[in-house]
């Protein structure tokens, strides 16, 4: 998938690079991925790229976005609905490290951090 951000490395790619890199299916071509997010690593709009890509409203079946495959932007984005509320229970898996933390993010990390462990955390 080819971004519409002025500057975008990909921008300037010709399409069958694109298609063979960015449109790759990750699992079962690795390298094609590992490619495409050292193009996307690399990049100056990445930081906005990555702004645009957790609020898509349909995400492409497969692929890489911003430096990240579809599984990990949806895991991005169960985080991101889970701290805004949108999203009632913690998501099965730890918060990606590198995703922003956003002032809603703020408060859910600090309520997590003042819980006492022993104390069942009550279902929002
Ligand atoms: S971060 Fe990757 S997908 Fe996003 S604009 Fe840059 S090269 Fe394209």
């Amino acid at each position: 998938m080819r971004s519409s951000l002025e500057g975008a490395n990909c921008a300037d790619l010709p399409a069958f690079v694109v298609d063979k890199y960015f449109d790759c299916n990750t699992r079962l071509e690795p390298f094609r991925a590992k490619v495409a997010k050292a193009i996307c690593e690399n990049c100056v709009v990445l930081v906005d790229c990555v702004d645009q890509t957790l609020v898509m409203p349909r995400l492409p079946a497969r692929g890489i976005i911003a430096g990240m495959s579809i599984p990990e932007i949806e895991r991005a984005r169960s985080w991101l609905s889970y701290e805004h509320g949108i999203r009632d229970r913690v998501p099965p898996f730890d918060r990606p490290e590198w995703l922003p933390l956003s002032e809603a993010s703020n408060t859910v990390e600090q309520w997590r951090t003042e819980q006492d462990p022993d104390e069942p955390r009550p279902q929002m």
